[in-house]
């Protein structure tokens, strides 16, 4: 964590813990990192798979970059400055969701490495869960759900990942998921698989049939 620019600050330490709140929620919080180039499917798949989740008893909350650059990150723009500070403000709410024993779905491009990393860092180990959408930028580029990769090449948008700024793909992510040649609901059933099988992250929570997992 950042430390304070005042000396002054002191942190309270509350009387509930991380354990005690999983217990009540029927299972951990954790993050579940989705990333790739716009038109991935980020937005898609952290939509369908929180709706998959909520429907099998789990606490959830998505986090998506579009609509968090409304609120929390509305000072925001796209130069690398401001996309590193817009993933490091992400990465703190999701510490604070994972904390809750929320499971948190993020749909972000976020673009640079060492800003997804900085974001791990700021959960307990093993619980975050990095998902790299794999979609060629032509695959990409072709479906453009919202003309902005057109915008991209008339040069109406500046700095735009894959056309005039960097994407940095994971090199050793928790998931890798080929949205060009899997559907949506595969690409949910995979991520689903991925979380039965970390037990750390769904203990004590009814699986769907009504056992434990
Ligand atoms: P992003 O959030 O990454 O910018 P969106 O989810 O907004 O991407 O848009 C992805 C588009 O691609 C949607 O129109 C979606 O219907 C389409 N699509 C086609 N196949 C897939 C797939 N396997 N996974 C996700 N989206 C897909």
């Amino acid at each position: 964590m950042n430390k304070p620019l005042s000396k002054n600050i002191f942190w309270t330490q509350g009387r509930i813990t991380a354990e005690q709140r999983a217990h009540l929620s029927g299972h951990s919080g954790c993050v579940i990192w989705i990333t790739g180039l716009s038109a991935s499917g980020k937005s898609t798949i952290a939509t369908e798979l929180e709706r998959e989740l909520f429907n099998r008893g789990r606490r959830t909350y998505l986090l998506d970059g579009d609509n968090t650059r409304h609120g929390l990150c509305s000072d925001l723009g796209f130069s690398p400055e401001d996309r590193r500070e817009n993933i490091r403000r992400v990465g703190e709410v999701v510490r604070l969701f994972a904390d809750a024993g929320i499971i948190c779905i993020t749909a972000y491009i976020s673009p640079y490495r060492s800003d997804r990393e900085a974001a791990r860092q700021l959960v307990p180990p093993g619980k975050f869960i990095e998902v790299y959408l794999n979609a060629p930028l032509a695959v990409c580029e072709q479906r453009d759900p919202k003309g902005l990769y057109a915008k991209a090449h008339s040069g109406e948008i500046k700095e735009f990942t894959g056309v005039s700024a960097p994407y940095e793909p994971p090199l050793n992510p928790e998931l890798e998921l080929h949205t060009d040649k899997m559907s949506v609901a595969e690409c949910v059933s995979a991520i689903l698989a991925k979380l039965d099988r970390m037990s750390a992250i769904i203990d004590g929570a009814p699986a769907a049939d009504g056992k434990k997992d």
